[in-house]
């Protein structure tokens, strides 16, 4: 049994919801509370730019946790009320609502919120959003049925997924991205032609190394404005430019921050008794080797649950590897690791082909993949980067040898 009689887990993300089900199962018997911003009990955000935008996917799958699972796990769940303040000193959290909880132990699972567009003419017009909640993808799906034409702003994750769901269900697109390729700051270069390639396959229109400079419209957006001069046609708009971590609470509480709340391997802050995890913080990553902010579900389901052990006195750490996937196109591509400071690239396959795997190196060790459409060979992939292997480059692109053999 844990040394706390109450815990305050803040946020209801893939951080804050795993961390729930880790203090029960690790023995935690007090009493434990989850204070969440949204009306929702935790739900997964992954599906919310794929098949929950597609309409594939009813809402009740993307709860974390079955209807029964908070009461039979006596979590009182708050929902639709923000905490506002937390006081290390007197342990005490207080809601939006007035309620003022008192904590023997907090976490911080605040996340992130979008990045929004600067103030421009006409960013403020009916049908432009951003998508981060069920609502958002909600209202999304319900513009998209009767839209003529959607327009993207941003060549990330969300608005790559958003397009390539557009085009699949009839709604021509057109991505708007300010670099001069697809997904910069996590992708190769050659990775981002094949994915620029992809899109334009599907008939995405793709203007690159431009941005927006105004929307028009009278009342709702009908077109959108860049700085090359051009105008695209647009009944619909979806930015997608990146998220900033929630770090409000722990700032005012004189807790560190550095592009997230400091954590180190256990989750815990700088104050005794908060711990954060998931989007809103930041740690020191091996594969980096410096301090990151990691936005991925892997890292937020890997954090919670180490904070959860670390306030159940478990010691700990987190340096999982870290891996992303997406969906577009119907093609999947998952990545482990880092493919930034490689010295060699090894392809397995043939690249730009159905299915492909790059491998980084980086003086021979093994630092990231990149997998197109190799689900059965990823979660190998994924443990030959954990345990930074030293591949014969050779046997790595040869497809007669097994990767198994390579562990
Ligand atoms: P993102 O992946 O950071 O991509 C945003 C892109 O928009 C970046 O390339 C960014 O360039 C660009 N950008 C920034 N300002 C712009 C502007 N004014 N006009 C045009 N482009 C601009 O963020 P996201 O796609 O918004 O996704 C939000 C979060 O959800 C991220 O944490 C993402 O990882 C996560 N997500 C993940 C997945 C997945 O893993 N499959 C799917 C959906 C969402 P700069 O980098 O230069 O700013």
């Amino acid at each position: 049994m844990g040394r706390s009689s109450r815990i305050v887990v803040v946020g209801g993300g893939q951080a804050g919801g795993h961390a729930l089900s880790s203090l029960r199962r690790g023995g935690f018997e007090g009493e434990l509370f989850l204070v969440t911003a949204e009306d929702e009990a935790p739900y997964e955000r992954p599906p919310l730019s794929k098949d929950y935008l597609a309409g594939r996917c009813e809402r009740d799958r993307l709860r974390l946790y079955p209807d029964g699972f908070y009461v039979e796990n006596a979590i009182e769940l708050v929902t639709g009320t923000r905490a506002v303040a937390i006081d290390p000193g007197s342990r005490r959290v207080e809601l939006e609502s007035g309620r003022v909880l008192h904590y023997d132990q907090i976490l911080l699972a605040t996340g992130s919120r979008v990045r929004r567009l600067a103030d421009m003419p006409g960013s403020r017009l009916d049908r432009v959003f951003y998508l981060r909640t069920i609502e958002d993808a909600e209202r999304i799906r319900a513009a998209m049925k009767d839209a003529d034409r959607i327009a993207v702003v941003g060549g990330g994750y969300i608005g790559l997924e958003v397009a390539s769901i557009a085009v699949e269900t009839g709604l021509p697109a057109t991505v708007i991205e300010t670099m001069p390729r697809l997904l910069t700051r996590v992708m190769t270069s050659k990775l981002s032609a094949f994915y620029a390639d992809l899109h334009g396959r599907h008939g995405v229109d793709l203007r690159l190394g431009t941005a927006v400079t105004g929307f028009h419209g009278s009342g709702a957006v009908k077109s959108v404005a860049l700085a090359d001069g051009s105008k695209i046609a647009a009944d619909l708009v979806v930015v997608g430019i990146g998220i900033e971590p929630i770090t409000d609470l722990a700032r005012a509480a004189g807790i560190d921050c550095d592009n997230g709340i400091v954590v180190d391997r256990a989750c815990r802050t700088s104050c005794p008794d908060v711990l954060a995890a998931g989007d809103c913080s930041s740690r020191h990553s091996s594969f980096h080797g410096r301090r990151v902010r990691l936005e991925s579900v892997a890292n937020a389901t890997a954090q919670g649950q180490i904070a959860a052990s670390a306030m159940l006195g478990v010691e700990g750490g987190c340096d999982a590897v870290p891996w992303f996937w997406s969906d577009q196109h119907g093609v999947r591509l998952q990545m482990a690791g880092v493919s930034e400071g490689a010295d060699r690239t090894v392809v397995r396959g043939t690249f730009g082909g159905d299915s492909f795997v790059a491998f980084h190196l980086c003086e021979g060790v093994l630092i990231g993949v990149d997998a197109v459409n190799s689900m059965r060979e990823f979660s190998v992939c994924r443990r030959l980067v954990e345990k930074r292997r030293r591949p014969d480059p050779a046997a790595l692109s040869d497809t007669s040898v097994p990767l198994k053999s390579l562990l």
